[in-house]
């Protein structure tokens, strides 16, 4: 079979303003170092094109959350700085780590005592402070299973770190008051959000990952982050509606007069939903808004602006990732990690 055709949708990722990210997220983190979160094929952009440039920039800890997430990751950086988060639930999962070499992060008194029996060796482990997502309890911390373990990183992860919360201040406390219970290397609290939270909250280890992304948790993130995805979208059939033509699912747009159109090859599949009604394109600097719904996998946009642009020729959507929450009403979270795979990347 010959070589598909070239893609009709691209997402550029600037490696360079990931690292430059990384970096800074670094600088930030004080005498801690920062890790990576890369779970979920690097928040949707690619651990192929992302975990590179982080390994360059000098980052030595990733974070996935499956155990099928470590195969790629694999080939790139050493099994040693890779932790799954999820934890071993089953005999092969402890297995699968202890022969890859990669670290689990032990979440229950029953993963501690399974990975024990396993063999055990290095690991992590979560202790929660209030999230109530993963990890064992501080009253757990004496277990002797727990007690048991060769703890590299003590984790535990800040459920309000994006907002004002006296919760913030509760959770540092808990993780303050298990710290001394159980031996380990190093401890590790904060998420991206978390780093600006201030140094009491760095630790030795910091695990952003939004933020690498381009996403701004905190607006104290704001001067240093860069946006690192930009999707475009080439313009595959142009065509003049006339006074009265409707446009899209449901005929929700209505042309005034006549006006030209170009349709774009993307959609829900491709994460872009319908709350992008109402938004726009763009092309050098011009705006191309939305006709109607975004329906299933068509977008319509009015070329008024850009009566230069034809079939074939490429359009941005703007993705600075704040001011596209906002619009949309979707995360920068789920703004990042729905762009599909339809994007060449
Ligand atoms: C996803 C995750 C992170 C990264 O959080 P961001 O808010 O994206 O920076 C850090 N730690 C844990 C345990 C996570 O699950």
């Amino acid at each position: 079979m010959p070589d598909a055709p070239p893609p009709t949708l691209k997402l550029d990722i600037d490696r360079q303003a990931l690292a430059n990210n990384w970096r800074t997220l670094d600088r930030l983190s004080g005498s801690a170092s920062a890790g990576a979160a890369v779970k979920a094929d690097c928040y949707g952009l690619g651990v192929h094109h992302c975990v590179p440039a982080l390994r360059d920039a000098g980052c030595e800890s990733y974070f996935v959350a499956h155990w099928s997430e470590v195969e790629p990751l694999l080939s790139i950086v050493p099994a040693e700085q890779i932790a799954v988060l999820h934890g071993p639930l089953t005999h092969e999962d402890v297995a699968f780590a202890r022969v890859t070499g990669v670290r689990p992060v032990i979440d229950t008194v029953r993963q501690a005592a399974l990975w024990r029996d396993g063999g055990g060796g290095p690991c992590h482990l979560m202790v929660d402070t209030g999230i109530n997502r993963l990890g064992i309890s501080p009253a757990e911390a004496g277990d002797e299973a727990v007690q048991s373990l060769k703890v590299e990183v003590l984790l535990s992860h800040l459920a309000c770190a994006d907002e004002d919360s006296d919760m913030n201040a509760r959770q540092l406390a808990e993780f303050q008051q298990v710290i001394p219970h159980i031996s380990h290397k190093k401890a590790s609290l904060s998420n991206s959000a978390g780093i600006a939270l201030g140094s009491d909250y760095h630790f030795d280890l910091t695990r952003p990952g939004l933020a690498l992304y381009g996403g701004i948790p905190r607006t104290e993130l704001a001067p240093n982050i860069r946006q690192v995805a930009f999707p475009r979208a080439a313009i595959i059939q142009t065509r003049t509606l006339r006074a009265g033509d409707t446009v899209g699912y449901n005929a929700t747009f209505t042309a005034p007069s006549e006006m030209r159109a170009g349709v774009l090859s993307l959609g829900y599949a491709d994460g872009i939903l319908r709350a992008w009604g109402g938004g726009a394109f763009e092309h050098e600097g011009q705006k191309l808004p939305i006709l109607g719904k975004v329906s299933m996998d068509m977008i319509v946009i009015d070329l008024t602006n850009a009566p230069e642009l034809g079939e074939g020729d490429w359009v941005s959507l703007p993705y600075y990732l704040p001011d596209a929450a906002r619009q949309t009403s979707v995360s920068q979270y789920e703004l990042l990690t729905i762009l599909g795979q339809r994007f060449a990347r």
